[in-house]
């Protein structure tokens, strides 16, 4: 007789493909199958309980099985699932996208709906080129971009994307971007003053040869995640948005992952008052319960568009879901539980107790470096610290020390070397203080017990 697990496993072997992932790997060990979550935990079909130290892909704000948003998803669902935009509205996304003008920063008005991360970047790069588009400047067709910058899967999100290992293998179908260095200190002997340098006077040369063909900057703001948790130094962002600003390049900021209080702000882009002309929300706008991003626009962009029908100015984008109302109303509940609760304040207390926390391996010989904005960290694993260097990838230390972390009962996923700690922010004290002593513990045990 098979177990319960034992036809799930082989059911998931037989049927899904999943992402990021090689398979030949993944069918080669016991699959996780979680079955339900609580507060800070998510629990296996075994029952066994393991911390989400990375909010299930850093979407995670309130935990899981949350009773108010719970209970927001099932009074819309006693009304109507979903009904279009296309041509109409719904009450919880005209609530939602007034809400989110409210918080975002000053300036950015209108709220185009989408599904994800990836589409609203596409909505955005469209935006943004059809804005030049149409008041008639032509020309301004390309995107400036930064090395190792994510901003989702999709084609154009990939063709300003600088990550070789997800991004190399399609680059003859994409279109092309200028790429300027990411000021990485840890990566550079020069410090924080040269990198930053380096990136400014890399973006000003740019600019100024070639900003007639250029309609947008794309950056995520202060801290670029998949690239591996890195932290710009002061005044970066807001320097660079200055320059677009006064070469008229148009500057979005790619928010999905720092949005809603994970640096310790509402937005990163507010640590630093700037205010992009194209704003993307997504991972934690719903507290990580379903699946709703958005693009923000300020009303110069809006009125590029708006016009008589003949004039062919129309934003022709939309997908089947956009501006779906369960999605909505959970993102609504979860905002006004983070401003009840008030947990973008909060977030600057627990980044605090955590870095404390971790200042235990600041010396380890195998950590290199730990990046922290808020409660967005990542651990850099080296093989020698003085000399930085790396570990080989096919060491694969980031995945070992994961499933080591796993096994000591917390989930998390690597950025290659770097390991990645993003708790829901709602963890307290206790919480965060058992979860980092795994992460301790992972790191402790992986490395020292490599070679
Ligand atoms: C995750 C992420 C995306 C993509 O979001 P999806 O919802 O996965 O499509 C885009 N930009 C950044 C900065 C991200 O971290």
């Amino acid at each position: 007789m098979l177990t319960n697990y034992e036809r799930l496993a082989a059911r998931n072997k037989e049927y899904l493909w999943h992402p990021f992932t090689q398979m030949k790997d993944y069918n080669n060990a016991d699959p996780l199958i979680i079955e339900r979550g609580e507060g800070m935990k998510l629990f296996d079909v075994h029952g066994r309980a393991y911390w989400d130290g990375f909010s299930s892909v850093w979407l995670n704000v309130h935990g899981h099985n949350v009773p108010e948003l719970n209970q927001a998803i099932t009074d819309q669902l006693g009304r109507v699932a979903h009904s279009t935009l296309l041509g109409m509205a719904n009450v919880p996304a005209i609530e939602l996208a007034e809400k989110l003008v409210e918080i975002t920063p000053k300036g950015l008005n209108k709220v185009f709906y989408s599904d994800s991360g990836a589409t609203a970047v596409e909505i955005a790069i469209k935006m943004a080129f059809q804005y030049w588009h149409n008041q008639g400047v032509r020309g301004k067709t390309r995107f400036i971009t930064m090395n190792q910058a994510y901003h989702g899967d999709t084609i154009g999100a990939v063709s300003v994307g600088a990550i070789p290992l997800y991004h190399e293998v399609y680059r003859p179908m994409l279109f092309p971007s200028h790429v300027i260095p990411y000021p990485c200190a840890y990566r550079h002997d020069g410090g924080e003053r040269e990198v930053l340098e380096a990136t400014l006077t890399s973006l000003r040369h740019l600019l100024v040869a070639r900003a007639d063909e250029i309609a947008a900057l794309i950056v995520e703001p202060i801290v670029q995640g998949a690239g591996g948790i890195v932290v710009m130094p002061p005044s970066c962002l807001r320097e660079m948005s200055a320059l677009c600003r006064k070469h008229g390049v148009l500057f979005i900021a790619d928010e999905v992952a720092t949005g809603f209080g994970r640096t310790g702000a509402m937005f990163a882009c507010d640590l630093e008052e700037v205010t992009p002309d194209l704003m993307v929300v997504g991972k934690g706008l719903t507290g990580g319960y379903l699946p709703v991003a958005a693009t923000l626009a300020t009303d110069e962009i809006y009125q590029a568009f708006y016009a008589d029908y003949q004039e062919q100015k129309t934003f022709f984008h939309g997908h089947s879901y956009t501006g779906n109302p369960l999605g909505c109303a959970v993102a609504l509940a979860s905002l006004k539980l983070m401003e009840e609760r008030s947990m973008v304040e909060g977030v600057r207390a627990k980044a605090a107790f955590v870095e404390r926390k971790l200042a235990a391996i600041k010396d380890h010989p195998h950590v290199g470096d730990i990046r922290q904005k808020g409660l967005m960290i990542g651990i850099e694993l080296v093989r020698h610290k003085a000399t930085r260097e790396a570990y080989d990838w096919s060491e694969r230390i980031g995945v070992r020390t994961s499933l080591r972390a796993r096994e000591l009962g917390m989930l998390t996923r690597p950025l290659g070397n770097v390991m990645v700690f993003i708790p829901p922010l709602a963890a307290n004290e206790a919480e965060l203080d058992a979860m980092t002593d795994i992460l301790i513990e992972s790191i402790i045990s992986v490395t020292e017990g490599a070679h």
